[in-house]
């Protein structure tokens, strides 16, 4: 059963034309306050950065030198050979390189390379804001692009959401499901490679800069710096989940997955280290204990929840999942109602959330800035949870009504 399409995603036309506006002068924003001494978000006026520091010819070289590195890396036949995705509307299924993870590999090989020929990582520190301007306008093109190009698309390759004839609503939700040249898959590419590890290696240069200023990396940097790196390297290990993600099955390329890939992730995931060189923080051992335990308890029921249901979807009968009780729905598939997905509906989300917290606690309490990650990915995974919630009704009617008697909270056990 084919879920209908929904055309108010994300407030409709008017979150459609607001949301590119908006969310671009957020990063720009965000990014100021960051490095301004008060940091504070609350600040009225707003700090402003003068026009000659949102541009500088390097970062535009940087961001397309990026983007043409890891198309290569994606292009190199490393690691497992293809592997089909989900099955499309016409029936067939996509191929995809599943060399992810040896991409950072060989972006970590080049970033220890250019430290030993002496280059100066740390110089992203005063890069962020015209490479955050050039993203941004990469962004665009590359939407602008995928909305042209998407008219000579043939009708089965369109996405559900994306088509409802509004150019502002069907550019910003896209209109094409996997959009390709040739073999190379630009919304799979875009999710896991130029911005997911674009972050780490800022998080890196934000740590170099640190070590320029005081000549050690702080606890707290590197604590946020290792937290981030294993979440990243854990998505790119685990890449073949994605093919099974709301993004790539269900949601077309358009402005909200391209920003969001390419500008939002890099540039705001990457903040608690950007003001940590300008913040420095002091952490006690007991402090720090706390932290890692709790990120570990976090990546424990993120990755454990997210690989049992995997690994349900891949093969019920295995036995990792086979005695794990269930329920039948009208489209064949089954629901998971014990185990992790007996807890909440949304285990991994839980996880998320509580790693995301163990991010922004070693910069300390003094400031907002560093918990903005922690609110926005709360509203954030409360909003993804009500649309995937939408999805599923859809598709399973009935039987998702008892799953959601039988699992009553969505995210927080006992609280929501
Ligand atoms: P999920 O992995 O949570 O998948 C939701 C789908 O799972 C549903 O549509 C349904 O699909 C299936 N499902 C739901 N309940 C059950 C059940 N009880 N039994 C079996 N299958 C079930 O979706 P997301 O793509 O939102 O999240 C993937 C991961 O990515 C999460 O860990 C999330 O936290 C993370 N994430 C991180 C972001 C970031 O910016 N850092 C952004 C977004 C997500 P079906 O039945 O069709 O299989």
């Amino acid at each position: 059963v084919a879920p209908p399409a929904f055309k108010d995603e994300f407030g409709g036309t008017l979150g459609a034309t607001c949301i590119p506006v908006f969310l671009p002068l957020t990063v720009l924003y965000l990014l100021c306050v960051c490095r301004s001494p008060v940091a504070s978000v609350l600040q009225w006026p707003p700090v402003l950065p003068p026009t000659a520091q949102l541009w500088d010819p390097l970062a535009p070289v940087l961001i397309l030198g990026w983007m043409a590195l890891q198309s290569f890396f994606y292009l190199l036949p490393m690691g497992k050979v293809r592997r089909a995705g989900m099955v499309l509307k016409d029936g067939s299924r996509l191929k995809y390189p599943i060399n992810g993870f040896y991409a950072l590999c060989s972006t970590a090989v080049l970033l220890t390379l250019s430290l030993w020929l002496g280059m100066p990582l740390g110089y992203l520190f005063e890069l962020l804001l015209p490479l955050a301007v050039c993203a941004i306008g990469v962004s665009f093109l590359l939407s602008l692009y995928l909305y042209i190009c998407s008219f000579w698309a043939p009708h089965h390759a369109l996405a559900q959401g994306g088509n409802t004839g509004n150019p502002l609503y069907d550019f910003f939700m896209g209109r094409e499901l996997n959009p390709r040249i040739g073999s190379f898959d630009l919304k799979y590419f875009c999710e896991l490679r130029p911005g997911l590890i674009g972050w780490v290696v800022i998080n890196f240069g934000m740590l170099m800069k640190e070590v320029e200023l005081r000549d050690s990396a702080s606890l707290a940097m590197i604590l946020v710096n290792g937290f981030q790196l294993l979440y990243v390297a854990d998505a790119l290990w685990n890449e073949e989940a994605v093919l099974t993600t709301m993004d790539i099955v269900h949601d077309g390329f358009g402005f909200m997955l391209v920003f969001g890939d390419l500008a939002w992730v890099p540039f705001t995931y990457s903040l608690q280290a950007a003001f940590l060189v300008v913040h420095p923080q002091s952490l006690s051992p007991l402090g720090a204990t706390a932290i890692v335990t709790l990120n570990g308890a976090g990546y424990y029921i993120f990755r454990k929840s997210n690989s049992q249901k995997n690994q349900f979807r891949r093969d019920p009968t295995h036995p990792s999942v086979a005695n794990l009780e269930t329920i039948a729905t009208a489209t064949g598939k089954r629901l998971l109602v014990s185990g992790w997905w007996g807890l909440v509906r949304h285990p991994n989300y839980l996880g998320d959330l509580l790693m995301a917290l163990a991010w922004s606690l070693p910069c300390g309490f003094n400031h907002l800035l560093p918990y903005f990650y922690v609110v926005y990915f709360t509203v954030l995974l409360i909003h993804r949870e009500a649309r995937d919630e939408r999805h599923c009704r859809a598709k399973y009617g009935l039987a998702w009504d008892s799953y959601c008697r039988r699992v009553p909270y969505r995210i927080f056990p006992y609280i929501y």
